[in-house]
């Protein structure tokens, strides 16, 4: 079901031209820009600075001397002030934004009343902002009289130092919001880096950081740039101490490698190829009539259940339960209200998933519904909703993350070999399970090896609840007490008595 071709975006006031950096609104060294490109239009929607190396230098140089000289990394009571600060500046252009994140992600405007938006907004700074009250920052441990000294012990939690804060563009806002909450709330500072394709929201957020809060110059920076690499002088710099990444497995690995000589701690939440497990006693019809939800955003969400796992018994009322599902879903203009799916970020993407739809027919999966660009949408990076059936789980589609509206259907024998289909993957980020009986659905949910699992529909999605992957799919938590420690150095002192 399409909706309206795209319109122009013309409308949208430019965006943030300017780079948060030591507190001030810079242009790039030199002067040099790049173009913001709305995806659905695939018209230029203005420019952004062009970093060079130079910048990056200057960026890190001032969030590590905001870090050691400054009182951020130890005064709570400011740090937690400026959080709300934030929050507040943010919703005071939270319609502009919105705006802006549909013209520059291609994200429907549906998905900014969720998690591209409102609910990361509703809670991202606050409840990092509030867990500084509740957090234990010391803890006493029993008195030691280890080698004969009698002593008293204490554990007391520290900022890592600088992050570097590095950003994917499917869900920009949400990301860079998680990473700040956390990683201010814990007193850290950070040098961001947007990722090129979606740059005008944080250049917004770096303005309303500089103009409309009192957090310290340097202490938060953003950094954009057309080239990929200035991220890797984050890595690189002995002057970053944690580098927290979103974005893809291969990139995580890459950025693993060119840690190591410093020893950086790294978190990283990367790729996922999730399961959804129905079960042969689900409701199959109500199920299924969700599973145009597999392509809202155009599949580009890391936690979506893009493998459709049916029991065997069930597997042709399944497909065709699937294909009627997949021709409600609304693919078009992102600014309408209706749309479910718009365009993939770029062309390269675009062409990337359509590569994918040909390793599927070559390796004999059964192209049941779209597959290819939608013929009545001219201009715009778009692919049709798609579905394979009789998928096996060794073929190309149902190993690598695709990240495009593709679902695939793999039929199941019984309970055990579903859950052995669902961890034969090299991700572990996430996936589901439905049953008639909940206790079945969560001791599958529990042989899952994955780190968020929704069991008959449930959401797992708050700043409290912990997000991240097992495997292939990275390393720590974002959200919830672990994603706070996570930006935090553990230091045990003791003391003669
Ligand atoms: P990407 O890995 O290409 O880029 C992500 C960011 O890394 C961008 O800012 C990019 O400029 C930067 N970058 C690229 N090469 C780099 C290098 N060598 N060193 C340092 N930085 C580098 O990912 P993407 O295509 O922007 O995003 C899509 C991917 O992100 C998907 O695989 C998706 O699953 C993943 N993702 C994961 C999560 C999660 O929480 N697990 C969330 C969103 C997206």
């Amino acid at each position: 079901m399409t909706t309206s071709p795209p319109s122009d975006g013309s409308v949208l006031p430019p965006g943030e031209l300017r780079m948060l950096i030591d507190g001030r609104l810079v242009e790039a060294t030199g002067g040099g820009t790049f173009e913001n490109v709305n995806p659905a239009t695939e018209q230029v929607l203005g420019p952004v600075a062009d970093a060079t190396a130079a910048d990056m230098d200057r960026a890190v140089a001032a969030a590590r001397r905001a870090f050691d000289a400054t009182a951020w990394s130890t005064d709570r009571a400011l740090r937690q002030r400026c959080l709300r600060q934030l929050h507040e500046a943010i919703v005071g252009e939270q319609e502009l934004l919105r705006s802006e994140l549909v013209a520059e992600v291609g994200c429907p405007v549906m998905t900014t009343y969720l998690a591209q938006l409102d609910a990361p907004l509703a809670e991202a700074l606050l409840w990092p902002a509030e867990q500084i009250d509740r957090f234990g920052w010391e803890r006493p441990l029993p008195d030691n009289h280890a080698f004969g000294v009698p002593s008293w012990q204490r554990v007391v939690k520290e900022p890592v130092g600088v992050v570097g804060a590095i950003i994917p563009w499917n869900y920009p806002v949400e990301i860079l919001l998680g990473k700040l909450g956390q990683a201010l709330a814990t007193g850290n500072t950070l040098v961001v880096k947007p990722a090129p394709d979606t740059p005008w929201n944080a250049t917004r957020i770096g303005r309303l950081i500089g103009e409309q809060t009192d957090i310290p110059p340097g202490v938060v920076n953003v950094v954009t740039s057309s080239d990929h690499l200035l991220g890797e002088q984050l890595v690189t710099d002995p002057r970053v101490d944690l580098i927290s990444f979103t974005g893809s497995t291969a990139t995580g690995r890459r950025i693993m490698a060119a840690a190591a000589p410093t020893l950086k701690r790294l978190f990283l939440e990367l790729g996922g190829k999730s399961a959804d497990i129905i079960l042969e006693d689900a409701p199959l019809e109500s199920k299924l009539a969700y599973l145009g939800f597999s392509c809202l955003h155009a599949g580009q969400g890391c936690a979506m259940l893009t493998r459709t796992l049916v029991h065997r018994s069930r597997y042709d009322e399944a497909v065709e339960l699937a294909t009627a599902a997949m021709a409600t879903v609304t693919y078009g203009d992102p600014t309408d209200p209706g749309t479910i799916q718009g365009p993939l970020i770029s062309a390269r993407q675009r062409d990337r998933v359509l590569g994918y739809v040909e390793s599927g027919l070559r390796e004999g999966a059964r192209l049941v519904t779209g597959g290819g660009r939608p013929a009545h949408l001219d201009r715009g990076y778009y692919v049709e909703p798609t579905l394979f059936a009789d998928v096996d789980n060794a073929m190309t589609i149902a190993r690598e993350e695709i990240f495009g509206p593709v679902v695939v259907l793999i039929p199941f024998e019984d309970e055990d070999d579903a859950v052995r289909i669902a961890n034969d993957s090299e991700y572990g980020l996430s996936g589901g399970v439905t049953s008639a009986s909940e206790e079945r659905a969560l001791a599958v949910a529990r042989r899952i090896r994955a780190g968020t699992v929704s069991v008959n529909g449930g959401v797992y999605y708050s700043a409290g609840s912990p997000f991240g992957g097992y495997k292939a799919s990275g390393l720590g938590r974002q959200n919830g007490v672990e994603g706070f420690e996570q930006y935090l150095e553990t230091k045990t002192i003791a003391g003669g008595r």
